[in-house]
C-alpha cells in the first residue's frame, strides 16, 4: 500500500489524473478551511452559472421536499458544505472528461452508466438510509473513476487492454501488471483524495465483488456496497438498452425481492430512475435512452424466460461495430432490427457512395452488404485501407456457382441469399465475430510485442551507454577509448592521440584526502571536455590519466590541441571554499605513421612521449619521436 501511495503521489504530481477544475477546485479548497461559511461558498458557486444550475437541480432532486428551490443560497443551505463540495467535484470531473485519447474507452457510455448508477444508488439509499442520499449519488457517480483515470494516464496501453474485452477480474490483473495499480485501487485513492467519506472509498474498491468484499452483513459498509452493486448492474443494462434489460429481468426481480421490493415497487423505482436519468442527462449533457415502461417489459417476458437466462448470448461477449449497406428499405430495416437485437451496434448506408464514406468514417469491424451493386462495393472496400481486413458478408441474387465465385473473387468472406432465416444470419455474424476477435487479439499481441521490443531497445541503449561511461567523471571510459580508436584506425590514416596525466596527483590525495582527489579528477575532466573540438573524444583512460582521440589531426594539429588542454588546466585551479589547488598536466602526443602496425602502437608512442614530458619537468607537451613502433 505504501508503494502504491507513493506511486499515487507521483501520478498526482504529473498533473495527468482527472481532477476538479475551476470553480469546483476553488470550492474544494475553500471547504477545507475550518471556518468557511456557506455564503462564502455561494459567492464562489455563483461565478459558474452552469454549476449553479446543477447544484440547484441537485438540491431539488436529492433533498426532495415540498418546496422547490430556486436560488444558489437555498440550494447550498439544504445541501450543506460536504454535499456541495462532493457534487461540485463530481460535476467538474464529468465536465472535464467527456472525451479523451483512449480509443477503446467509451467516455460517453461511461458517464451515461455512471449517472444511471448514481441515480439508482441515491434512490435505494433513501430507502435503506445507510448514508446521505446525495453523498451516495456522488460516490456512485465516481465509483468507477479509476477506469477513467487509467484511460487518461495511459490512453494507448489501456486501449489495448480494453480491446481484449476480458472479464473485469482478469482485466484488473492486466492493469496491475502493466501500470502497477488497477482501476479499483485508483478509484479508492481518488475518492479519498477528493475527501469523500472513507466508507465510499472502501465501498468503491469492493462493490464489484459483493460477496468477496469481506464486509459484515448488516453494517453500513455492507449496505452501501450492496446498493452500488445493484445500481451498477441495473445501470449497465439501462445503458445497453431494452433487450439487455429484458434478458436480465428475472435476475433483477430476484434481487429486488431480496431488498423487500415486490414487483410493483421495483417497477416504480426503475421507471422513476429512468425518468430521472433522462432529466439529469439533459442537464449534464450525457446520453440516456428512451425505454419502455418496466411494467411493459416485464409483461413481455416469455413464459420460459427463467430457463432462457441461463444461456449466455455469445454475440454479447464481443459486440461488433457492424455496417449495413442496402438499397431496399424493407430488407435493410429487417436486417438492422435483427443485427442490433443480437447485441451489436449498427450503422446504415443506403447507397454505394454513402457506404464507402461511412466505412471510412466509422471503421466498422463487419459489413453486411445487400446493395444491388454489391460486387462493385466489395471491390472498392478491399481497396480502402480500413476495408482490407473488414469481415464482409455479401448478399448474392442466386446460389449459383457463377454468383458465388464472383462474390468471393470481389473480396467477400461469406455470402447469403434471400430468403434467409434469422438463425442463419446470426450464425454468419457469429462466424464473423470469431474472425474479428482473432484478428484484434493478434493485433493487440503484436502491438504489445512491438512495445516490449521498443522498451528493450531503449534499455539496451541505456545499458550500452552505461557500460561505455566512466562513473566518476561522466566521460567515455577506457573500453570506449579502445573501441573508438580501433574504429578510427580502420577509417583514417590521419589520426593522433594525446595521453594526459595529472602532475603530482598523489600529493593531492595525500594532502586533501581521496574525496577531494575524486573531485579534482572530475574538475579536470570538465576542463578537458570544455577545451576539446567536437570531432574529438576525450576519455578517462585510467586513474588520473585521460586519452584524447583526435581523428583527422596531424602532428601539428595534435600539438595545438594538446597545448590548449595544458594551458586550460594550468589556468583553472580547483577551488573549494577556502581551498585552492593549482593543477597542471603533462601530455604525450603521437600521430599515426605508416610504419605503425596497430592502434596500440599509437597509444604506446603517446605514453612514451608522456614519460618524456614528466621527465623533463612536467606541465608540458611532448610529441612522440619519429621512430618505428
Ligand atoms: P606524476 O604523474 O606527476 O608523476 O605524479 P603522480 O602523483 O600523479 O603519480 P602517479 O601517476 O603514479 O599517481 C597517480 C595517483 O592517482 C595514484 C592513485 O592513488 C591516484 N588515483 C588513481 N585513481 C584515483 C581515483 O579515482 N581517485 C583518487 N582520488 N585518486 C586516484
Ligand atoms: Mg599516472
Ligand atoms: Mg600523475
Amino acid at each position: 500500500m505504501n508503494k502504491f501511495k507513493s506511486n499515487f503521489e507521483e501520478l498526482k504530481a504529473s498533473g495527468d489524473l482527472p481532477s476538479p477544475a475551476g470553480v469546483a477546485l476553488a470550492i474544494f479548497q475553500l471547504t477545507r478551511k475550518p471556518d468557511v461559511s456557506l455564503s462564502e461558498i455561494a459567492h464562489v458557486v455563483k461565478a459558474d452559472p452552469s454549476l449553479s444550475g446543477k447544484l440547484i437541480k441537485s438540491a431539488n432532486v436529492l433533498k426532495a421536499g415540498t418546496r422547490s428551490i430556486a436560488s444558489v443560497s437555498s440550494a447550498l443551505n439544504l445541501l450543506g458544505l460536504d454535499a456541495t463540495r462532493q457534487l461540485a467535484i463530481g460535476f467538474s470531473i464529468l465536465a472535464g472528461n467527456r472525451r479523451g485519447a483512449c480509443k477503446q474507452f467509451d467516455y460517453m457510455r461511461f458517464w451515461s452508466k455512471s449517472l444511471a448508477a448514481a441515480i439508482v444508488s441515491q434512490m435505494l439509499c433513501e430507502r435503506e438510509r445507510v448514508a446521505q442520499p446525495e453523498e451516495c449519488f456522488v460516490g456512485a457517480l465516481l465509483s468507477n473513476v479509476g477506469m477513467l483515470a487509467l484511460a487518461t494516464l495511459y490512453p494507448v496501453a489501456y486501449s489495448e487492454i480494453l480491446g481484449a474485452r476480458i472479464p473485469i477480474e482478469k482485466q484488473r490483473l492486466w492493469e496491475k501488471a502493466r501500470f502497477e495499480t488497477d482501476h479499483v485501487e485508483l478509484t479508492g485513492a481518488l475518492l479519498e483524495d477528493w475527501m469523500l467519506p472513507q466508507m465510499f472509498a472502501d465501498a468503491a474498491s469492493r462493490h464489484i465483488d459483493l460477496e468477496g468484499a469481506g464486509f459484515t452483513k448488516g453494517t453500513r459498509e455492507y449496505g452501501l456496497c450492496r446498493i452500488w452493486h445493484f445500481a451498477d448492474m441495473l445501470a449497465d443494462r439501462l445503458v445497453s438498452g431494452e433487450k439487455a434489460i429484458v434478458r436480465s429481468m428475472p435476475e433483477f426481480l430476484k434481487l429486488a425481492s431480496e431488498w423487500d421490493l415486490d414487483q410493483d415497487d421495483f417497477i416504480a423505482l426503475s421507471n422513476d430512475a429512468v425518468s430521472q436519468w433522462q432529466e439529469w442527462s439533459r442537464i449534464l449533457e450525457v446520453p440516456s435512452r428512451d425505454l419502455p415502461n418496466f411494467a411493459e417489459m416485464i409483461a413481455a417476458l416469455p413464459e420460459d424466460a427463467p430457463e432462457e437466462t441461463g444461456k449466455p448470448n455469445p454475440h454479447l461477449e464481443f459486440p461488433l461495430r457492424i455496417m449495413l449497406a442496402g438499397d431496399e428499405m424493407n430488407s435493410l430495416g429487417r436486417l438492422s432490427h435483427e443485427v442490433s437485437s443480437l447485441g451489436h451496434s449498427v450503422e446504415i448506408a443506403t447507397n454505394l457512395k454513402d457506404a464507402l464514406q461511412l466505412a471510412l468514417d466509422s471503421d466498422p469491424q463487419l459489413v453486411i452488404c445487400d446493395l444491388s451493386s454489391g460486387i462493385e462495393f466489395a471491390k472498392a472496400m478491399r481497396e480502402l485501407p480500413s476495408g482490407k481486413f473488414v469481415y464482409m458478408i455479401l448478399f448474392v441474387s442466386a446460389n449459383t456457382e457463377e454468383e458465388l465465385v464472383g462474390a468471393f473473387a470481389a473480396g467477400a468472406d461469406a455470402v447469403m441469399t434471400k430468403p434467409y432465416g434469422a438463425m442463419e444470419l446470426a450464425a454468419r455474424v457469429l462466424a464473423g465475430q470469431r474472425f474479428v476477435r482473432m484478428r484484434e487479439e493478434l493485433l493487440s499481441q503484436s502491438e504489445s510485442l512491438r512495445n516490449v521490443a521498443a522498451e528493450l531497445a531503449v534499455a539496451n541503449r541505456r545499458a550500452q551507454k552505461a557500460s561505455m561511461t566512466d562513473q566518476l567523471s561522466g566521460l567515455p571510459n577506457r573500453r570506449y577509448a579502445i573501441e573508438r580508436l580501433a574504429t578510427e584506425w580502420k577509417r583514417t590514416q590521419v589520426l593522433s592521440c594525446l595521453m594526459i596525466d595529472i602532475d603530482k596527483f598523489k600529493s593531492v590525495n595525500d594532502l586533501h584526502g581521496h574525496d577531494i582527489g575524486d573531485e579534482v579528477i572530475r574538475h579536470i575532466a570538465l576542463i578537458l571536455r570544455g577545451a576539446m573540438r567536437v570531432q574529438d573524444a576525450i576519455c578517462r583512460f585510467g586513474g588520473e590519466e585521460f586519452l584524447a582521440i583526435l581523428p583527422s589531426a596531424n602532428a601539428t594539429a595534435a600539438m595545438n590541441c594538446a597545448e590548449r588542454f595544458r594551458s586550460a588546466v594550468e589556468s583553472s585551479p580547483y577551488f573549494k571554499e577556502t581551498l585552492k589547488i593549482r593543477l597542471t598536466v603533462s601530455i604525450g602526443a603521437a600521430s599515426r605513421r605508416p610504419a605503425m602496425r596497430s592502434f596500440e602502437g599509437l597509444i604506446k608512442s603517446a605514453d612514451t612521449a608522456l614519460y618524456e614530458a614528466k621527465k623533463s619537468g612536467r606541465n608540458r607537451v611532448v610529441l612522440a619521436k619519429n621512430k618505428q613502433s
